[in-house]
């Protein structure tokens, strides 16, 4: 039931691909810095060109993954069952294997990059308002702060992979290079939880190709996209309380019932970010049903 939702979440929205792909695709001159250098990430939408998803893209992605209000969950769900026996081969999405909404009315609040010195902070806010989301950590950051991943499995998130170190290139390498990446990053993350449930895998920059979607779905993960982007990498673009208020306002305005928001945890100072959903987190929590991804 649930991924036969999820297929049809990611139907409906498959429309947001291009849109979400074109967002990554010219972040191939900035790379990841590591969780503690300090240096900005190029995030999700990164890149020179400071092309991540415009507010009305993101609407536009946003609204493709969102039929017409609350009652789209159920018509949706029949209309992917009939598909019959295609339906689980396809479970992810029918053109190119990703999912980028929940599936259901609930909204699901992805953070990527850590974990990281910020991390804990987050969980904190997560915590008091009992709020379950999903986290995209980089190995080499689960590597120098595994405590910090423990803490996020404890405190029942959901795990997400992305990549050993943020190689935004990685799906256009060899099979094996990806392999051996994606496991080498899931070993990491169980060496700090063990037997830790790892179900999907978010390329670097969105820059999924069909090599890493069909090598994570051979490692047991769902390649994991997004429809709203607040764009908290770009602080080339925005900074401080300027960032802050751009994020709110960004993810107000283009939340809906089925969204998959992407923002950081990790790459860079977050602060901007935790201030943000400092405010957003009440707000949303009173507006939409927030849920962990389902593992
Ligand atoms: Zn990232």
């Amino acid at each position: 039931m649930t991924r036969t939702r999820l297929a049809l979440g990611a139907l409906i929205s498959a429309a947001a691909l291009a849109l979400t792909g074109c967002a990554a695709s010219d972040a191939s001159s900035v790379s990841w810095h590591g969780p503690s250098s300090g240096v900005v990430d190029g995030g999700e939408g990164g890149g020179t060109q400071a092309h991540p998803i415009s507010d009305s893209t993101a609407q536009a992605a946003t609204g493709a993954g969102k039929p017409s209000a609350s009652a789209s969950a159920a018509p949706s769900a029949s209309t992917s069952a009939s598909a019959g026996p295609s339906a689980s081969a396809s479970a992810t999405a029918p053109s190119d294997g990703i999912m980028r909404t929940t599936g259901t009315d609930g909204v699901a609040l992805t953070f990527d990059d850590g974990p990281s010195a910020d991390t804990p902070k987050l969980l904190a806010m997560l915590r008091q308002h009992n709020i379950k989301a999903t986290f995209c950590v980089v190995g080499v950051a689960v590597q120098e702060f595994p405590q910090y991943l423990q803490e996020i499995v404890k405190d029942g998130h959901t795990l997400c992979n992305h990549t050993w170190k943020h190689d935004e290139k990685l799906g256009k390498k060899s099979a094996d290079t990806i392999r051996a990446d994606l496991q080498r990053t899931n070993d990491e993350i169980r060496k700090a939880v063990p037997g830790a449930q790892i179900k999907y895998f978010r390329h670097p920059g969105g820059n999924f190709t069909p090599a890493a979607v069909q090598i994570a779905t051979e490692l047991g993960m769902v390649s994991l996209g997004w429809t709203v982007d607040p764009s908290d990498w770009n602080t080339k673009k925005w900074s401080g309380n300027q960032m802050t208020q751009h994020i709110i306002s960004n993810v107000r305005n283009n939340t809906k019932p089925g969204a998959v928001i992407l923002s950081h945890d990790g790459g860079g100072d977050r602060s901007a970010t935790l201030a943000a959903y400092k405010t957003l987190l009440p707000e949303l929590k009173q507006q939409f049903t927030l849920v962990a991804l389902p593992v």
